[in-house]
């Protein structure tokens, strides 16, 4: 029997970055470094005491967890001036069921997160794919360009960008907002604390201007992917227009106690994103030696290539216990920087290929 699906949703695929059981996980971005025994103490601890008030609703506004962050992002801000949610991927989902919707425009520039144009469909917002630079940079020239050109209520901008790598010049983000006139600038910053020394966060732009908004997660460097918690920085004017779309309770008092334990004891993530850091210049060196095309990383992930049949690379590096992900720009690969046991593993899976 045909479901009345809607027609729009039917020539999607469902967001599937493989999930298979091997040794070896280097292909969705995570901090391999698991809580150590004292934080999932404080967790459980944490957890235990949401337990007894379970039978009520949580905090509508999250507003403690919010003051943790804002705690932590620094530059002045306030609870008022920031948002959580389930994931980041909410954070955008409830950008766009504000700033989007039927009749909306949604840009960014590709090859870039693919959750962007994805959830941007799902809410009924016409995406529109614009273009990198040819080295898959993206210059000032080239983003004023084609947001004048389409005018777009919402603007996605990636710093560092996912599967590149590579963190944006902040006059870039400046020449984007001011072109884009009335439309709000997202810039996911989902990997900002992998950027390399000296690399300012789209935060410092924030002051005095009301139609930006910058977009963080707890899944990279607090190793918190499993909690799902995302959270954005922006006007608290735009902010109150996410509580028209956002669903009521949607952040679980378990969440939102999780999130702020691992808030609390974010010393121990923060010391592992010294340690990936180390890990992924010494990988970028490695491919580069060995010949390859290597992007500049912020992030805890490299894309290197080139390859004549990517495909094969990826199956024969699954088949020596390494999953990586098959993404970007063809010919291209993307590697998530992992404990230094398992960078050593991908590089020898990788060692017959190259
Ligand atoms: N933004 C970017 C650029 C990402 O790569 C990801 C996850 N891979 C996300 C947002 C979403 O992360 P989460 O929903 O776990 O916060």
């Amino acid at each position: 029997m045909e479901l009345p699906v809607r027609e729009d949703l039917k020539d999607l695929s469902p967001y599937g970055a493989p999930q298979i059981d091997v040794p070896v996980l280097l292909n969705t971005n995570e901090n391999p470094y698991g809580p150590s025994e004292a934080l999932r103490g404080a967790v459980a601890a944490a957890v235990a005491a949401t337990a007894g008030t379970l039978n009520r609703y949580p905090d509508r506004d999250a507003t403690d967890l919010r003051k943790d962050l804002a705690d932590y992002l620094g530059h002045g801000l306030t609870a008022d001036r920031v948002w959580a949610a389930n994931g980041s991927n909410e954070i955008i989902q409830q950008l766009l069921q504000a700033f989007g919707g039927p009749g909306r425009l949604a840009l960014g520039f590709e090859p870039s997160y693919s959750m962007h144009p994805l959830i941007s469909k799902v809410t009924c917002t016409r995406w529109i794919a614009a273009r990198r630079d040819e080295d898959y940079g993206l210059s000032a020239d080239t983003a004023v360009r084609q947001i004048r050109e389409h005018a777009p209520d919402v603007v996605f901008l990636t710093s560092p960008n996912n599967p590149t790598g590579t963190a944006m010049d902040l006059t870039v983000i400046e020449a984007a907002y001011d072109a884009a006139d009335a439309g709000i600038v997202v810039v996911d910053e989902a990997y900002h604390e992998f950027a390399r020394t000296g690399t300012p966060s789209a935060l410092t732009l924030l002051p005095g201007r009301p139609r930006l908004v910058v977009t963080r997660t707890m899944s990279k460097a607090f190793a918190m992917a499993g909690a799902r918690v995302g959270y954005l920085a922006a006007a608290p004017e735009l902010i109150e227009a996410l509580l028209l779309v956002r669903l009521p309770y949607h952040l679980s008092s378990v969440t939102q106690a999780v999130a702020r334990a691992a808030i609390e004891h974010r010393a121990e993530p923060l010391a592992s994103v010294e340690v990936i850091r180390a890990e992924r210049d010494g990988l970028v060196e490695w491919l580069r030696i060995h010949g390859l095309s290597v992007a500049d990383s912020d992030a805890n992930f490299i894309l290197f290539g080139k390859f004549a049949d990517r495909h094969a690379v990826w199956q024969g590096v699954l088949d020596r216990g390494v999953l990586i992900r098959e993404t970007g720009p063809a010919g291209y690969l993307r590697v998530t920087v992992g404990t230094a046991a398992e960078v050593a593993a991908f590089r020898t899976a990788l060692e017959d290929f190259i």
